[in-house]
This record gives C-alpha cells, sequence and structure tokens, in this order.
C-alpha cells in the first residue's frame, strides 16, 4: 500500500484542536434514511468524537425521517433544515448550508455515502473551504494524538488499495464513504437532540431539478440485497434476459444485476449495472450468469461473500474469483436449478 500524504494548502484554520466532531450528511427517500448514509455514520462513529448528522428536505418530507434519525445508533445530535428548495438533493443548492454550517466551526470531519449527489456535494464544499475531499474510503482510523486521519480506498477498479492519510494541517476532512465497507448504524435506545436550522436560500440556482424517474420494482433494492443473480452478454435480448433470470431471482429472493454488455445492449436496465461505472455491491450470494468477468464488472462485486459463475468458456477470468464455476450452457443450468430450489 501507498501512503499519500496529502498537501499543506491552508493559511486558515477551521476548527478547534479537541477531539474529533464529525458532521455526517444523512440522505434520504420515501420518508426512509438511505442505507448508504447509515454506512456513512458508522464511518463516523469510528473517528472516535462526537457525531451530529444533518438532513435536508421539503416541509413535508422531513416528518417521518427526523425521529428515525435521532434514534441512529452513534448520532449525538441532529440538525434539520426544511425548505421548498431542498425538496430535491441539488448539490448547488445544498452546498451554501453546509458551507454556513462549517465556517468557524467546531467540526473536524465532514462525511456522507459515496452517492450521486453527496460526491458531488461534499468536494464543492471542500473546494470552497480550500480543503482537499477523500472519496470512497474502505476504512478510517483517527488519531487524535496527532489529529490526522488515514484511509483506505480502492484505485484502478479496485486491484491496488491506496492508503491516504489527512494530517493534522487539513483542519476539517471531507470524505465519501464506500456503503459496502461500513456496516449499517442500527437503531438504539437513546434519542440525538435534534434542532432545526435555518435554510441557506439559494435564490438563482445554477441548476434546476426538473423531474425525478424512478425505476420501480418489488425486488430487493440491488445496493443492499443480500443474494443478487447478475447476466452478461450471453442473455441474447431484453426477452430472454427477464425470462431466464427471474425465475430464479423469485426463487431465490434475489435482486437482479447485469453487466455492462447487457445494460449498453438494451437487455436491462441502466439502475442493474453491477462494475466501475455502474454498483459497487457485497452480497452474501452472487450468480454471474454468461458474464465473462472483465476487470470493471469484477470490481464491482468481487467482494461478494459467495461468488458462483456459470459460463460455457472454462477459461473466463470470472472463474478467477469464483468460490463455485460451473463450465456449461446457462440455459441448461438455470431452468434445471430454478426447479432443484423450488423444491
Ligand atoms: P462478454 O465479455 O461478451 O462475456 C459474455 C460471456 O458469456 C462470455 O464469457 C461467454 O463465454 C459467456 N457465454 C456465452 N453464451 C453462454 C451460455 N449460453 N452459457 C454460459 N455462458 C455463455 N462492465 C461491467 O460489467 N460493469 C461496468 O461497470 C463496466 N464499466 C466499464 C468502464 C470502462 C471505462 C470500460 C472501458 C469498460 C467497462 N465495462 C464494464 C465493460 C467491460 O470491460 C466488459 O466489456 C463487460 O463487462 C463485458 O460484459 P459481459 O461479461 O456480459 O460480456
Amino acid at each position: 500500500a501507498r501512503v499519500q500524504t496529502l498537501p499543506k494548502v491552508f493559511a486558515r484554520t477551521y476548527a478547534s484542536a479537541t477531539g474529533p466532531h464529525a458532521l455526517v450528511f444523512l440522505e434520504h427517500r420515501d420518508g426512509a434514511i438511505d442505507s448508504g448514509s447509515l454506512s456513512a455514520l458508522t464511518a463516523a462513529k469510528q473517528l472516535g468524537g462526537e457525531v451530529t448528522g444533518v438532513l435536508v428536505g421539503g416541509p413535508e418530507q422531513l416528518k417521518d425521517v427526523i425521529p428515525q434519525a435521532q434514534k441512529l445508533d452513534g448520532l449525538n445530535t441532529l440538525l434539520h433544515a426544511s425548505a421548498a428548495q431542498y425538496a430535491a438533493p441539488i448539490p448547488e443548492t445544498i452546498s451554501p448550508l453546509l458551507e454556513s454550517l462549517l465556517s468557524g466551526s467546531k467540526y473536524t470531519h465532514v462525511v456522507s455515502a459515496h452517492s450521486s449527489s453527496a460526491k458531488s456535494l461534499l468536494p464543492r464544499v471542500a473546494a470552497k473551504l480550500d480543503v482537499p475531499a477523500i472519496s470512497d474510503v474502505t476504512s478510517v482510523d483517527h488519531d487524535s494524538s496527532s489529529n490526522a486521519t488515514t484511509f483506505t480506498r480502492p484505485i484502478y477498479a479496485g486491484n491496488a488499495i491506496a492508503t491516504v492519510r489527512a494530517s493534522s494541517n487539513i483542519p476539517i476532512k471531507f470524505f465519501t464513504v464506500r456503503s459496502t465497507a461500513f456496516k449499517a448504524a442500527e437503531a438504539s435506545s437513546a434519542e440525538a437532540k435534534a434542532s432545526a436550522i435555518d435554510a441557506v436560500e439559494v435564490t438563482d440556482p445554477p441548476t434546476v431539478h426538473i423531474k425525478t424517474e424512478i425505476t420501480k420494482s418489488d425486488r430487493p433494492d440491488l445496493g443492499v440485497a443480500s443474494r443478487v443473480v447478475s447476466g452478461g452478454r450471453a442473455l441474447k435480448n431484453a426477452e430472454t434476459f427477464k425470462a431466464t433470470l427471474e425465475p430464479l431471482a423469485d426463487v431465490l429472493g434475489a435482486a437482479i444485476g447485469a453487466s455492462r454488455a447487457a445494460v449498453d445492449a438494451g437487455y436491462a436496465d441502466n439502475s442493474l449495472q453491477v462494475g466501475q461505472t455502474g454498483k459497487v455491491v457485497a452480497p452474501e450470494l452472487y450468480m454471474a450468469l454468461g458474464i465473462s468477468g472483465a476487470i470493471q464488472h469484477l470490481a464491482g462485486m468481487k467482494d461478494s461473500k459467495l461468488i458462483v459463475a456459470v459460463n460455457k468458456d472454462p477459461d473466463a477470468p470470472i472463474f478467477q474469483v469464483a468460490d463455485a464455476g460451473l463450465v456449461a450452457d446457462l440455459y441448461d443450468v438455470v431452468p434445471e436449478l430454478v426447479e432443484k430450489l423450488k423444491q
């Protein structure tokens, strides 16, 4: 592992020298805190100091979310700002609020999930404060005596792990968290103190929200499912993809995933792509059916606990990471497997 010391870029200091105090940006959807934010909270707790959460949303959206957040294990204080401008999580609109919370503040770390909005929000605020942001971390270790925090993060599509140290001359350390690397925080019996804070009005936002289109599915969410059945180019077309994978996913109670080749060819929705440019998953069981195992696909699933691969080609690279591999035609194997599982 390579240790990279981040540059000394500050003339200013923002935070006090007392123990760590993390500000965690908590995201939510449909009245529930996102699982990625629950992992970010666990990472924040591992810093070993105080943890404050911040929630933003439209006036109606936060009603159910605030009491849930207050009960989360590891959260000491909860700040919440509600305003119509926060109804959609637009980084350009939220960043002035975070900036105002951080100016002259006690916070030493700012933490979030490595989600699509937060990975735009945190670097934006960090840049305004003249500090770096460290993305997609898989471990956190804070040393209070030196006030340095050491992170690990995968690089080169997960083929190497970089160790990055943010030293004491970085007064506020921003980082986003790979959710599969940290357990989701759970509800506890304690209740964090909640305080409403004022929104920072953005009068002429550079980005406006037009509409949200979410793929509806009764299946478990791919990002958090404990079992995933994924199909590749070998699935031929959208109809065969559905007809082959759905019965197996149904019987296993699994989410469906896809390789990029399957997504690009239109067999599966974009939201199902697993890999470097798709979702990173680490389920208990990952089944790769007709997927060759390109390095970019492995980057999204190789931390799965049990990997099962079915491929006609005995030299397919997927077999190098598979715990169980079957050299066979998936069109013979999958229907037989479904029948056996039903029994
Ligand atoms: P192929 O590589 O074509 O493999 C199909 C496999 O099916 C073969 O191994 C074949 O032996 C097997 N097969 C064929 N018929 C059968 C059958 N009847 N039964 C059993 N097996 C059969 N890819 C991703 O998946 N996710 C990413 O996020 C991603 N990001 C990328 C980012 C970049 C910058 C680049 C350059 C590439 C990225 N890719 C990604 C693409 C990646 O390199 C591969 O092209 C892709 O993963 C291949 O998909 P596949 O395995 O489905 O297809």
